[in-house]
């Protein structure tokens, strides 16, 4: 059942004692209702943003990156009592919860030349498209990219330091995954004729940096990525991934940072319990429902230049042909048969990773995402120099 009021607004309005929000120190949280297994309505409170339906848009139209920012509600880890900072620490992720689109709205706001490097990487993209369908394979197509990762671990308890074993199955998850041999791909045979099967992105473990830490709880303003914040600097970002590994907070499961932002921040942030796989580490330290490592293969989506399949607004647009229109995010794991309220009512790819099911529910990419992908390793593309 979806809840009309968030976790963290629950918290809030159970201390007594909060003060008022007012900070300079950024940090933009964003919640979402608990629904299991069924769509729902994303809702919004006095204190945080919402993604209100737009009018019905018949076709996905071009136009997300200039639409008006949504902004959401300012809060700041400073400004909150440590009581209320604790309980948000030990707020489970019950539910899928994504910040790239939260965090990227506010970086375009910070950085107005980002909207003009991202609206030319989206140009770029749509040629290279476009002379995909003209010519067949195009070059970046045939080329094996192997991305060297670099991850970062911040922990302020045991639990918190996952272990080598725990990251490494991340890695595979990540290979399996962008490779198409997931044993999962082949679950349903739906939208079977778009799945991308092998992308020919590949990850290896280039370093595990590991920085014991105070701080309990990150949340999403780039302070992991920085030592003078606290954080670890990435390393080498222009020619690797670089993976953080620590507690949000708020129950949020990670963000990417979009090609086009700065390589001081570049990378994807994945909370500490998501990350790697309880399937192939039982050992490890897991949440339940996001433990099968689809928290990275979601945010190393958006770090490689997808959008969430719905296109972050009702029937929005994710810049991809061969997805549906969705009008909305999915939550745990639609039964079968499950369809948009768009224009035509398509079948929902709720098993695409960059909806927002359970992870032993999502299991595929298609054609058109890798098409996408590849797209960003393209001469003259945004992650071109990891070639
Ligand atoms: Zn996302």
């Amino acid at each position: 059942m979806a809840r009309k009021t968030t976790i963290v607004q629950q918290l809030i309005n159970s201390r007594s004692t909060i003060k008022p929000f007012k900070c300079s120190n950024v940090s933009k949280k964003y919640s979402l209702p608990l629904t299991v297994g069924s769509k729902k309505t994303i809702t919004s409170d006095s204190h945080f943003f919402t993604l209100k339906p737009n009018s019905r848009q018949s076709m996905k139209k071009l136009s997300v990156l200039t639409a008006a920012a949504l902004m959401l509600l300012v809060s700041c880890s400073k400004s909150v009592s440590d009581k209320q900072q604790e309980e948000e620490n030990t707020v489970e992720a019950t539910t899928r919860r994504c910040a790239s689109y939260e965090v990227l709205q506010a970086k375009l706001k910070e950085d107005p030349s980002l909207q003009k490097r991202m609206d030319e990487i989206e140009a770029f993209t749509a040629r290279y498209v476009a002379q995909k369908s003209v010519n067949g394979k195009l070059e970046a197509d045939g080329i094996t990219m192997t991305i060297p990762v670099y991850v970062n671990v911040l922990y302020s308890n045991a639990a918190e330091n996952i272990s080598d074993a725990q990251i490494q199955s991340q890695i595979d998850v990540l290979n399996e995954d962008y490779a198409g041999s997931n044993g999962d791909v082949n679950k349903t045979s739906t939208y079977q004729t778009v799945k991308a099967g092998n992308t020919n992105i590949r990850f290896t473990l280039a370093g595990i940096i590991r920085k014991s830490t105070t701080i309990t709880s990150w949340g999403t303003n780039d302070a992991m990525k920085k030592s003078s914040q606290g954080g670890i600097d990435p390393t080498n970002p222009t020619t690797s991934l670089n993976m953080w590994s620590c507690n949000l907070g708020s129950g949020l499961l990670g963000y990417a940072q979009f090609p086009g932002g700065s390589t001081a921040t570049d990378g994807v942030v994945i909370l500490y319990s998501a990350f790697g796989s309880r399937a192939k580490v039982p050992s490890g330290t897991f949440t339940s429902t996001y433990d099968l490592g689809r928290t990275a293969t979601h945010e190393v989506g958006h770090w490689l230049n997808l959008r969430h399949i719905w296109g972050d607004r009702r029937c929005g647009d994710d810049f991809v042909g061969d997805t549906p229109a969705h009008d909305g995010a999915n939550y745990g794991c639609p039964a079968a048969g499950a369809k948009s309220a768009c224009s035509g009512k398509p079948l929902e790819m709720n098993m695409n990773y960059m909806d927002y099911t359970a992870d032993a529910c999502m299991y595929m990419f298609t054609a058109g995402q890798e098409t996408r992908m590849r797209a960003t390793f393209a001469a003259g593309g945004p992650r071109a120099s990891l070639r």
